[in-house]
This record gives structure tokens, sequence and C-alpha cells, in this order.
């Protein structure tokens, strides 16, 4: 018999404390799982899912737009801001059930308070004050917006998590950043009716991606009236008549209805007791763990966004499998964070897995482009200036794809297929021996025969 109240105590009830936490209950193992906020996380609550909602409400203008070209008369249309939050909590809200549901049908034991460490082994249940000890502890706390203290008016900005319950939809939005947050939201606002000015700091959004999908999503907002920005930061905001004025480096002032600042999101362990318990922290504040997400003290492990390695869902929970492998089933089992194919879910969507035509330069000697920009053929009707960018990036040598980069409608779900393939290793002989399908978009992914140019020692040839 255990001396401890519990074999494995999770704290944070997002999509991989929650997972850990079921997954060890559903094995015998005594669970408690503590949350303080609401259980599913940032992806559930705020975060992927009701984005994703936000995406899909903010499409339909273009869709009565399209209408037309097909025959379709589409009657005076408007749109209501608080009817759409509303059953977006709604799903939001049995999700939660949802997880909740899960957790209690496996055992294990749901706790609603914040905890924070006392040491390696005891846990201090906030609300109540009682301590429990754990044999194994797991933190899966997340993260949270940075807020940009250093900004003069931060504190009348607004982040995703606000974005997410506005009581009313402002007339005009500048948003911060060049990141996943900021363009999405930044189509989000547009296609609600927002007057959206973006500012980034660098030359060109999204830093990450391959530079042809940056300037196409790029040229592609703007297309749609979304003003960007770059080269350029904000120096200060405060309160102004009607709204918020927004101090720009090289733009000058913006008079707006609201701001919202999405620049990177920071690890949750301010006053979690990970100095008491001897848990190492990196310059940033997250948690520091080896390849098999344990952290500096053998009991505790942590994962997901607190560990601020790779800041996707799929990944925490991916994370959290490969801890119960290790800690629970004797199968040492390190996450894999090779090739993980991801989505942008601005307008047009992007969907990415591999390396950009950039870093594939650094790293192969010659490389093999294939890129195709097309019209849709949807577009072909509904009159819509639009087009699809699609690349392959494949090694000469061993001629393996080592990346694919689409721009366009659906490209995250192709993404997700694509990801399979990159991970089987698959050359771009096996794409050449694919059947197309037709008619499609993602068939331009087995068509490209020729390469468009080459790379070799880091120079197109
Ligand atoms: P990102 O890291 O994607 O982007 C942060 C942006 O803020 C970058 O453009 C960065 O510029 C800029 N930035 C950072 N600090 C400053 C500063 N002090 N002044 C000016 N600009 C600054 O973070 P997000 O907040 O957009 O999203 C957080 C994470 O959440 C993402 O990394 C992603 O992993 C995840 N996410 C995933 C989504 C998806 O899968 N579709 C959707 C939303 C979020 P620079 O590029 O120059 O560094």
């Amino acid at each position: 018999m255990s001396s401890f109240d519990y074999d494995l105590f999770v704290i944070g009830g997002g999509s991989g404390g929650v997972r850990g936490a079921r997954v060890a209950a559903s094995l015998g193992k005594k669970v408690a799982i503590a949350e303080e906020y609401r259980y599913g996380g940032t992806c559930v609550i705020r975060g992927c899912v009701p984005k994703k909602l936000f995406v899909y409400a903010s499409q339909y203008h273009e869709h009565f737009e399209d209408a037309a070209g097909f025959g379709w008369t589409v009657g005076a249309s408007s749109f209501d801001w608080k009817k759409l939050v509303a059953a977006k909590d709604a799903e939001i809200e049995r999700l939660e059930g949802l997880y909740k549901k899960g957790l209690s049908n496996a055992n294990a034991e749901i706790l609603e308070t914040r905890a924070e460490l006392v040491d390696a082994h005891t846990i201090r249940l906030v609300k109540t004050g009682q301590t429990v000890t754990a044999k194994t502890i797991l933190i899966a706390t997340g993260g949270r917006p940075n807020p940009h203290a250093a900004l003069p008016g931060h504190e009348l900005c607004i982040s995703s998590n606000e974005a997410f319950h506005l009581e009313e939809l402002p007339k005009s939005i500048v948003i911060a950043g060049g990141g996943y947050i900021a363009v999405e939201f930044a189509n989000i606002f547009h296609g609600l009716g927002v007057e959206t000015t973006l500012i980034y700091r660098g030359a060109e959004i999204l830093s990450r991606f391959d530079q042809d999908l940056r300037r196409g999503l790029h040229e592609a907002m703007v297309a749609k009236g979304i003003r960007i920005l770059c080269h350029d930061v904000l120096e200060k905001v405060s309160e102004a008549e009607g709204g918020l004025a927004v101090e720009t480096l090289k733009n000058g002032t913006l008079h707006v209805g609201a701001v919202l600042l999405a620049l990177g999101r920071d690890p949750n362990t301010a006053g979690l007791g990970l100095e008491a318990a001897g848990v190492k922290m990196n310059e940033r504040g997250a948690i520091v763990v080896d390849e098999y997400s344990r952290t500096s003290v053998a009991n505790i492990y942590a994962l997901g966004d607190v560990t601020d390695r790779v800041q996707l869902t799929p990944v925490a929970i991916h994370e959290a499998m490969c801890f119960i492998e290790t800690e629970y089933k004797n199968n040492p089992s390190k996450p894999d964070h090779d090739l993980i194919a991801t989505a942008v879910f601005s307008q047009p969507e992007i969907g990415t897995v591999g390396l950009s035509e950039e870093e594939a330069a650094r790293r192969y000697k010659e490389l093999e482009v294939y890129r195709a920009q097309f019209r849709p053929l949807k577009a072909t009707l509904s009159g819509r200036a639009e087009r699809m960018l699609m690349k392959l990036i494949v090694d000469a040598e061993s001629r393996k794809v080592v990346g694919a980069h689409i721009l366009g409608h659906d490209a995250g779900e192709m993404a997700q297929i694509l990801g399979i393939t990159l991970k089987a290793g698959c050359t771009k002989d096996d794409f050449d021996r694919t059947m197309a399908l037709h008619p499609t978009a993602a068939e331009e992914l087995v068509t490209m025969y020729a390469p468009s140019y080459r790379i070799r020692n880091g120079e197109r040839v």
C-alpha cells in the first residue's frame, strides 16, 4: 500500500493534463486532477476550438457573395455577434462537460481549484488550503498571453482570451504581432466587418513559415482589405474619444475601437511552487524537461505549453501518451517532435509540414522545388480573385519530400494527410506514382512532374 494519497496528481486540466489523468486512471491508478479555471484548457475554452468556430462565422459574407456566380440570389444578410458568442459558449460548455465525463468515467478525482507544489510530493489545494501527497506529479498548466508589460497602456489592450467574450464587436481594431494568433484574428475580425490593421515588427508576417506562403497570404489579406503594417511596433496605447489612440513607431497615431496583443504566449509557472519542489525553469520561465518530459525532480513530469517545446494541442496530447508509456507501462517513450503538420486558419488557410524552402536550402546541398499556383475551380464561377499555392521541397539526392506547403482552401486538411507521407519518408517518385483524384485541388500535389527550379548550395539555379 502506497504511503501517498494519490499515485498521480495532475496540475492543469487542458489537453495534455486531462489525457494524462484520464489514461492513468483507466489503468487503475489513483489519480486526482486540479484545474483553476475550466476543464478543456486553452484549446477548448479559449483557443483552437472557439477560434475555428469564429473562423467559420467570418467566412459567410464571402459565401453569400460567391453564391451569385452559381445562380443564387441571397437576400439581405446581417450578423449578430452576441448570437455567435452565445452559440460558441454553449458548444464549449458541452465540450467541457465531455472532458469532465471522460475523467469521472475513468475514476479520476476532479478538483476545481488552483493547486501549487509545497515540495516534491506535496500539493496544496488553494481553495481549501488542504495539502495532499502524490507519488508522481504531472504539471500541465499551459501558457498565457504575453501581456507586453513594457508597452505603456498595455492594460487597455485585450488578448485572445478576451477576444472570445467581447460585449460588442469594435468598429475597428489594431492587432499587434505577426504569428498564428495575430493573423487568424485579423482575418476573423475583418470577415465579421471590423476595420482591421495588423502591425508586425518584422519584414513579413509568420516568420517561421515558407516565404512563398508568407508573401502569398500577406497579398491575399491586403486584397481583402486588411491593412498590414510591417517593420512597425506599438509605442503607446491610451484612451481617446470613442476608443483608443495607438501610437506607432512609423505609422503615426491610429484611432481604433480595440487593440489586440498577440505577441506570443508565456509558460504558466508563476506561483506554482516549483522552486520549493526543486523543479528547474529556463530563462523564459518554462519548465525544463528531459526527452521523456521528466523535470529536474525525478517524480515530477511536465508537458505541453508549460515546457515551451512546441505549443500545439496534439503535441501536448502526444507527450501525455508518452508519459503514460514511460511511467506506467514500463516502455520509456520520447515524444517525437519531428515533422509536425500545422495549419494557420487564416483566409486563405495555410497548411504545412516539414521544412520551408529557406530552411531546407540551409540543410541540403541540392533541392528541387515544385511549385504550382492556380485558380481553384470554385473561383471560376464565383469570380473571386483567389489563387491556390502548392509547393513541394525535394532533396535531390535522396528524392525525399522534405517540405510540403499549401496556401488555399482546406490547406490544413491536406497538410494532415501530407504529414503521413512525409513521416513515412515518401519520395517524389512515390508522389509521381500516385494517381490523381480529379477534380480536386489536391491532385496538383501528384501532378507537378518537372521541378519549377532548383536550389544548389543555397542558390536558386
Ligand atoms: P507566435 O509565436 O506565433 O507569434 C508571436 C508574434 O509576436 C511573432 O510575430 C513575434 O514576432 C511577435 N512578437 C513577439 N514579441 C514581440 C514584441 N515584444 N514586440 C513586437 N512583436 C513581438 O505566437 P502567438 O501568440 O500568435 O501564438 C502562440 C502559440 O500558440 C503559437 O506559437 C502556436 O504554437 C500556438 N497557436 C497555434 C495555432 C494553430 O495551430 N493554428 C493558432 C494559435 C496559436 P517575430 O516573428 O519577429 O518573433
